[in-house]
């Protein structure tokens, strides 16, 4: 399966296909028209693990490729980490001819393209996504590292060259590293596509056996509506701000239980369920929903907002970057299929908070 995005920067491939990680350098020449002198190939150690030697094995012996490995989960995103891969980049004598190879879940991705972006003011990259979660970050160019006063908060627009992605390499994901990544695939339901909402609660029914045709056909699907919406507004100034569904009360919880306790999809998955009790509150609409929270606690999700302090969850909503002047701007829904960014006062948000609290 093969889409198109059409960036201001240039337009590139996404490819979904079982097994294409053992052809990468044919897919790279063939659907990037370029000719790259060498590559470095970054990766964290789990995935190195697993699945290294089978994409290194897919170049030919006269290309050069190097690779620089670092360690597994969201404090790879360091300045530190960033460093040591420009220092490596550097040694390895990568010039402007180079293209970098993001091969991971998000944090690579993130990680990978921002040295990408800013290497020599900018090279060429691809994104080989591993995980789940990774099909929502690999697409629409946004990269960067976090600070210690903040997550995602150094960064830069860089648009891959391509995203390549091989569905058989996420039959290795633990369960909940699933559930954080279909957060993100249903909430692309949610936000602008019925019927497809509809097919996944018909053909979703456990992550522990797929289809690949299904788990294609799931990833398609999903990056279709993202890769839309990331077209239509490149540099988030509009309706980029709709895949933020759930993620004002998700963000918040991930912050005040500290990041790693929970997944950011099991967070937004939450931060969804309380935006859609918000939206038939404030539009006063009937959504019917009950039927994908089930669906959700039937995949092991836990949606009950964690045991803290709701006033600090509010605050933390309050300063989440996507507010302005104190209010807080949420994204609910009229219907699904139909987002709307509005301003709500904190009385709503805390009693809702309140009730769903018990
Ligand atoms: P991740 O990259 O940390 O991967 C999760 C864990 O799974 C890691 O420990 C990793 O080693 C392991 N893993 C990866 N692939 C595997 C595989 N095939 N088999 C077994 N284990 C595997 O996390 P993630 O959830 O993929 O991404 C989260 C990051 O994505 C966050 O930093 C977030 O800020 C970022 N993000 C970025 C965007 C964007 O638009 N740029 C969008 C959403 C999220
Ligand atoms: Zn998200």
């Amino acid at each position: 399966m093969n889409l198109q995005v059409n960036s201001s920067v240039h337009p590139y491939s996404i490819i979904i296909e079982p097994g294409s990680r053992k052809q990468l350098y044919e897919y790279i020449i063939e659907q990037t028209k370029k000719h790259p002198t060498s590559f470095l190939v970054i990766t964290d150690d789990c995935v190195a693990d697993l699945y290294l030697e089978e994409v290194l094995n897919s170049f030919p012996n006269h290309i050069r490729v190097e690779t620089s490995i670092v360690p597994h989960g969201e404090k790879a995103k360091s300045f530190q980490q960033y460093e040591n891969l420009l220092t490596a980049a550097l040694q390895f004598k990568l010039d402007r001819g180079a293209m970098i190879i993001a091969l991971g879940g998000g944090v690579v991705g993130d990680l990978a393209g921002f040295v990408a972006a800013t290497y020599m003011r900018g090279i060429p990259f691809v994104q080989v996504p591993t995980t789940l979660l990774a099909h929502d970050s690999s697409v629409g160019g946004k990269v960067g590292i976090n600070h210690q006063l903040g997550k995602n908060m150094v960064g830069a627009f860089h648009q891959p060259s391509l995203v390549l992605y091989d569905p058989e390499l996420l039959m290795t994901l633990p369960e909940h590293e699933w559930r954080s990544g279909f957060a993100e695939v249903i909430k692309h339901g949610f936000i602008a596509d019925k019927e497809f909402l509809e097919w996944l609660r018909r053909n979703v029914t456990s992550f522990q056996h797929w289809d690949m045709n299904i788990l294609s056909e799931m990833i398609y699907r999903s990056i279709a509506v993202k890769a839309k919406i990331v077209e239509e507004d490149e540099k988030e100034a509009g309706n980029r701000a709709f895949l933020n569904f759930g993620h004002t009360l998700g963000h918040a919880i991930e912050a005040e239980l500290g990041y790693g306790e929970i997944t950011h999809g099991e967070a937004v998955a939450i931060g969804m369920k309380f935006a859609l009790a918000v939206s038939e509150k404030v539009f006063h609409v009937n959504l019917n929903y009950e039927t994908y929270l089930k669906m959700l606690e039937s995949l092991g999700y836990d949606l009950t907002i964690p045991d803290v302090n709701i006033h600090k969850l509010l605050d933390r909503m309050k300063v989440d970057k996507k507010s302005y002047n104190q209010s807080i701007r949420f994204v609910l829904l009229k219907e699904f299929g139909n987002p709307e960014l509005i301003e709500i006062t904190e009385e709503i948000l805390l009693e809702e908070l309140s009730m769903k609290k018990g």
